[in-house]
């Protein structure tokens, strides 16, 4: 006997929280719970506006074909939607018992620049300190000289950068000439630092900077291999698909030497604590990208550990369909 539950939330956002070219007032997606033999497994599909190729509205409608065909029992087939396939495939995992209940809630904080912040964050850090800055926001210089001030305060500090493809060969190498040479090996790595993917390889090669590909590995020519200079994937399961996708990548970029870190696409702690158990099972010697809940104001049925947000839960939360 199977039975089925779809629900719709909308989390209202920290104030200045920014996508690209849109403000972010409000995180909306939905939820899904299966049940089977006394069993649940929950999914959460919240595509993310500016990055994900399918609508909310799309999302709901592949979703509601899934569901139906799997409430019949019939074959639900992987959908083609990155968010529907995450969610569904974690509901199915959690249901089998495939996604192991142990979490890694390691987090490499996020930092704006401000020092004293970050020795806080850290203070609180067991083990490896690693932190992510996101540079490429002003300018070029300023970019590289906090990163070399950071370093230079915190000596055991690693650091993850990410320029989101922002800068031209120029502006990079205007980057990279303020951070001292003997800084350059704790930066684990800079996510897509120029616009193509040629232009990161050259200032990899140049300056001893490891780069890393996210927005990459969404595309459709991208293979996962080994290249000089290149550190590690990012993989972002919500705009990527399935957990089994997700697995496969994961399994190549080890295979080529490659680090692979599980990051959020500002999930609720709902999808964020999922993300969590996929790391301490798929990745476990990376410290995951997972730094999003506290641009949200509320949590969603199930809690981060160290969060201090209002919890939602499931009651308030309108049903889209049921079966
Ligand atoms: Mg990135």
């Amino acid at each position: 006997m199977r039975k089925v539950e779809l629900y719709r939330f909308s989390l209202p956002m920290e104030a200045g929280v920014i996508l690209r070219n849109q403000r972010l007032k409000t995180r909306d997606g939905l939820l899904m719970c299966l049940t089977q033999d006394g069993k649940q497994g929950w999914g959460e599909i919240s595509p993310l506006p500016e990055f994900s190729h399918e609508t909310l509205e799309e999302a709901e409608e592949a979703t509601l074909g899934w569901l139906h065909s799997w409430v019949t029992g019939d074959q639900a087939f992987e959908s083609a939607l990155p968010s529907v396939a995450f969610g569904t495939s974690c509901a199915l995992a959690e249901l089998d018992g495939r996604l192991p209940e142990t979490a890694d809630y390691r987090k490499a904080p996020l930092c704006n620049g401000d020092p004293d912040e970050l020795f806080i964050a850290l203070g609180a850090m067991a083990g490896e300190k690693v932190a992510k800055v996101k540079v490429g926001l002003y300018e070029a210089v300023r970019d590289g000289m906090i990163v070399n001030l950071l370093l230079e305060a915190i000596p055991d500090l690693k650091l993850r950068l990410d320029a989101n493809r922002s800068w031209t060969k120029a502006k990079a190498d205007g980057f990279a000439k303020y951070v001292s040479p003997e800084f350059r090996s704790r930066i684990e790595f800079l996510e897509e630092p120029c616009k193509t993917r040629d232009e990161s390889r050259e200032f990899a090669r140049e300056t001893g900077i490891a780069i890393a590909w996210d927005e990459s590995v969404r595309e459709a020519d991208f293979m996962v291999k080994a290249e000089p200079g290149v550190a590690a994937i990012v993989i972002k399961p919500t705009l990527v698909g399935s957990i089994q996708r997700c697995h496969s990548l994961i399994h190549q970029a080890h295979n080529a030497g490659l680090n692979a870190v599980i990051s959020s696409s500002i999930e609720t702690s709902l999808g964020l604590t999922q993300l969590a158990r996929m790391a301490a099972w798929l990745t476990p010697e990376t410290i995951p990208g997972l730094d999003t809940l506290s641009l949200m104001q509320a949590q969603l049925v199930r809690k981060w550990p160290d969060s201090d947000l209002p919890l939602v839960d499931i009651d308030s939360l309108e049903v889209v369909w049921r079966r």
